[in-house]
């Protein structure tokens, strides 16, 4: 079914061909038509299932016809369609494909959040916008500043909302919503579908017609995994040889703790490797400098953590690397789903502790599946050649320079440290070793998982205090 038969306007579909976008994808096949026919909207999906374009493709159709059917086309923009979402780098992801599917209309938007100064974010609202698209804090921030004016929003989105719930964005997201007019489209997007989802979908929504796609299952079917059964104190050396593999151009590393992302920097970049972390602790420029980098391949290797990882949507990714194992099965789905976006095919690559391995049981019963053990190169040069990492780099604190660290407590964090680690390079032995062949595909069928909750913070009820 080619987009044409959506009766999506000739601009949009010119765009959407520059994008490289053949065909809808399930989710937009769906939504597009009922979102353009002015219906609310209830969505369970994901990111990864093409869910930015099925809702920003129709919003962007519709503000354009109701521009044109505008007589007095001088006066100044109004916001007219609100989206919000609960992270920076989504926000900064609709905001571009807005930006790239309505290229060709006329209709302009705006991205808005914390963490950076808002001088350009305010320059861009007193020229005036079609559309907004922001995290909560920093708009109702900009509102009580009297920055932004949502009188005029006829279309509203709320994206990923599972996610602003467990980011305690809820209140926020109730706040703004009360300075909307009430007569207005709805649409309404997330993962899962607890409760107090149900209750805000019902709260926002009038009469919804619900869409569904369950993209966990077909991501994971299509995605490469196996694991590598490995001492902490060796998943330094094991990286850095699996890295060896030129076939490997770019790589998303994951770690559970910022610590633990900075440590596996050091590593990659004292063994020439690019590489950029981006997590919390980092500047919200700092992060999207690093995100830039990595898309445009100027850095191999981009190590992140899972709160800073939400979203992170990079075009042809085939590589995922757990350096630690999440704790939160759903974690693990929803990082490996990073890669395999869009139907491409991905490779999962997870490296196991001994203390990891049961939440690798947990996430194998969720995904229903058997994550293969590599049983490659990269394992046996490990066996054969003791490679030595600096204390510094290691998870465990530095009381002795062990070569098998004590197991640690899952949940314990490692406090940053200052000293910059000598880290001894790994042996020249090992830097030789070959590159390795992407482990066999999985045959065995995958059963639905629940798609990815996050990891849980406490919810914020304080009267804007999250900053968005
Ligand atoms: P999303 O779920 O919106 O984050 O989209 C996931 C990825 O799929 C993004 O990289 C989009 O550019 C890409 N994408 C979305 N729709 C299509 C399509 N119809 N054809 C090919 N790629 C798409």
């Amino acid at each position: 079914m080619p987009f044409k038969s959506l009766n999506i306007i000739e601009p949009i579909l010119r765009s959407l061909h520059e994008e490289g976008y053949r065909t809808p994808t399930p989710i937009q096949q769906q939504a597009i038509p009922i979102v353009l026919e002015g219906k609310d909207l209830l969505g369970v999906a994901q990111t990864g299932t093409g869910k930015t374009a099925a809702f920003a493709v129709p919003i962007i159709q519709l503000l354009s016809d109701r521009q044109h059917s505008h007589s007095d086309k001088s006066k100044r923009k109004n916001i007219r369609s609100l989206i919000l979402t609960p992270t920076r780098e989504l926000a900064v992801q609709i905001d571009q494909s807005i930006k790239a599917y309505g290229r060709h209309t006329g209709i302009s938007s705006v991205v808005i959040f914390g963490g950076v100064k808002q001088g350009q974010q305010t320059n861009a609202l007193r020229r005036g916008v079609d559309v907004v698209v922001a995290t909560p804090g920093r708009l109702l921030d900009l509102m009580d500043q009297g920055f932004v004016h949502l009188q005029h929003v006829e279309i509203f989105v709320l994206d990923e909302a599972d996610r602003m719930l467990d980011m305690g964005f809820v209140r926020d997201v109730q706040d703004i919503l009360s300075t909307i007019p009430k007569k207005r489209q709805s649409l309404f997007f997330s993962a899962t579908m607890p409760p107090a989802i149900v209750k805000l979908a019902h709260d926002i929504l009038d009469h919804p017609v619900r869409v569904e796609v369950t993209p966990a299952r077909d991501t994971v079917d299509l995605i490469e995994q196996s694991v590598y059964y490995v001492d902490k104190s060796r998943k330094p050396a094991l990286l850095l040889q699996l890295l060896e593999n030129d076939d490997i151009r770019n790589a998303l590393v994951f770690t559970r703790t910022k610590h633990g992302a900075d440590s596996v920097v050091r590593t990659l970049e004292r063994n020439h490797i690019s590489a950029d972390a981006i997590h919390g602790n980092k500047s919200q420029n700092a992060r999207q400098r690093a995100l830039d980098n990595f898309k445009a391949q100027k850095t191999r290797v981009l190590v992140a953590t899972d709160i800073a990882a939400r979203g992170i949507d990079v075009d042809n990714l085939e590589y995922v690397i757990n350096y630690e194992i999440p704790n939160v099965p759903e974690t693990y789905v929803h990082r490996i789903g990073r890669t395999g976006r869009a139907g491409a095919s991905g490779t999962a690559l997870s490296l196991c502790g001994p203390d990891e391995k049961g939440y690798l049981r947990e996430i194998e019963r969720l995904i229903k599946k058997r994550i293969p053990a590599a049983h490659d190169h990269a394992i046996a040069k490990l066996d054969r050649l003791p490679v030595e990492v600096h204390p510094s780099d290691r998870r465990e604190r530095p009381a002795r320079p062990q070569q098998h660290a004590r197991p640690q407590p899952q949940h314990s964090r490692a406090k940053p440290q200052n000293s910059e680690p000598q880290l001894q390079h790994i042996k020249p032995e090992l830097k030789l070793a070959r590159p390795q062949h992407p482990p066999a595909k999985q045959q065995t069928p995958a059963a639905k998982p629940q798609p990815s909750g996050g990891q849980k913070k406490k919810p914020n009820h304080g009267w804007r205090r999250k900053k968005g």
